[in-house]
């Protein structure tokens, strides 16, 4: 039958969110994706489960989301850790913007707690000496993106979903879609393609924003917390065409995972050797230790941006059922929980548990109101 409830174009994390919370709703869901679920965006994240506290609207959908995960708290499929975050201070004018942080980010239900030199150090005593202290958030996790993408897409089909995989949907029709075959399905259509959004829905602007990983050999121990400098919501939510930022996390395989880079104009998958200097002696600043580790792998990928930095969830303006959840940026493994109950809340007309309205897409469409 290709009559649906629901079509989900893209199975990254993001569209794979969505097709479980549908599924689970009862609703009958398709879901197209012509390469390996959570092969996009999301085969190439970190997996941090964090909470920025720069921009209110994605610090409430951050942190509507982390509760969320815990559901996945105990799932091996997940590699869920729960390592905590630890910002980290390189002087006392860091350290000041502290407390405003952690009240920020208690009004949102997170919990963090400012710490000091002494304990920074004890926490982690491979870190360069000197630093001034920095901020703890225990709660915070790690995941492996495009494994979870597979658990969800599978709990879905479980639940009665249709995977369309190989397939590629060519274009939105009135009420439905058509494949690369040929085929049409019919239904509301929910566009999850991440950084590929234009091609489908060109009056939404994203554009990539490039990062590179790098990946260490195993070193249990090395480190114990994911690891970020205070500034790094510059390099995140900054406009530079280039930037870099001491980020780097402990797998719980034992491997570290380096980042990170962001560049913009840049659609080539290639590993620029230059930013990754740059990132290195990032991270070699911090952790003098790196420099002694072997690493196996580099990797980029393409962050889904949107101009104000915030997703689109909801439904598209000036088109006949048809919705989107695309534009996560850095924060789409974070916030796919959040926003496939969002998009589930829409479509069932059911209250929602935060104001949608930041998210809603007719704020980026020429000539809709915000
Ligand atoms: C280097 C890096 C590090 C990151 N680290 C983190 C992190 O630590 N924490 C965090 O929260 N986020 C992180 N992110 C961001 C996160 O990866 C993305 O926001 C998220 O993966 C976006 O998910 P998505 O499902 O929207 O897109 P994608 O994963 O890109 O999925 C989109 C899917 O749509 C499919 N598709 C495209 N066109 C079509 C079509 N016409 N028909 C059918 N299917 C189609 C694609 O094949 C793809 O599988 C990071 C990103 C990068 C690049």
């Amino acid at each position: 039958m290709n009559t649906h409830d629901l079509i989900i174009v893209g199975a990254g994390i993001v569209g794979a969110a969505c097709a479980e919370a549908a599924a689970a709703e009862g609703l009958r869901v398709a879901l197209v994706e012509p390469g390996p679920v959570g092969g996009g965006a999301t085969a190439a994240a970190m997996g941090h489960l964090v909470a920025m506290d720069d921009d209110p609207a994605e610090l409430a959908l951050s942190a509507y989301s982390l509760g969320l995960w815990e559901r996945y708290a105990q799932l091996k499929d997940a590699e869920f850790s729960r390592c905590g975050t630890l910002w980290v201070a390189r002087n006392a004018r860091e350290l000041e913007a502290v407390p405003a942080k952690i009240a920020r980010l208690a009004q949102a239900g997170i919990v963090a707690g400012r710490i000091d030199a002494a304990q920074l150090y004890a926490l982690e005593p491979n870190l360069v000496p000197g630093l001034a202290g920095g901020m703890r958030v225990p709660g915070e996790a790690v995941v492996y993106p495009p494994r979870m993408a597979r658990y969800l897409v599978d709990q879905a089909c479980q639940r009665g979903a249709r995977l369309h995989a190989g397939r590629r949907v060519v274009a939105l029709l009135d009420h439905g879609v058509r494949l690369d075959d040929g085929e049409v399905l019919s239904g509301p259509v929910l566009v999850t393609t991440g950084v590929d959004l234009p091609q489908l829905l060109p009056e939404l602007p994203v554009r990539p924003r490039k990062g590179q990983l790098v990946i260490t050999d195993r070193y249990p121990g090395v480190v114990h917390h994911q690891l970020l400098a205070l500034d790094y919501a510059d390099s995140a939510h900054g406009d530079a065409e280039t930037s870099v930022a001491f980020n780097v996390q402990p797998r719980p395989t034992g491997q570290i995972l380096i980042g990170s880079s962001r560049q913009f104009n840049v659609s080539h998958r290639e590993v620029s050797l230059p930013l990754l200097r740059q990132m290195l002696d990032q991270a070699f600043a911090f952790l003098p230790v790196l420099r002694e580790l072997h690493a196996i792998r580099i990797w980029t990928g393409l962050r889904p941006a949107t101009p104000d930095g915030r997703p689109y969830v909801g439904q598209v303006p000036g088109r006949r059922d048809v919705w989107v959840a695309a534009g996560h940026e850095g924060l789409g493994v974070t916030t796919a929980l959040g926003t496939a109950r969002l998009i589930v809340d829409g479509l069932l007309g059911s209250t929602p548990a935060i104001d949608p309205t930041p998210y809603r897409p007719d704020r980026a469409v020429t000539g809709m109101a915000a």
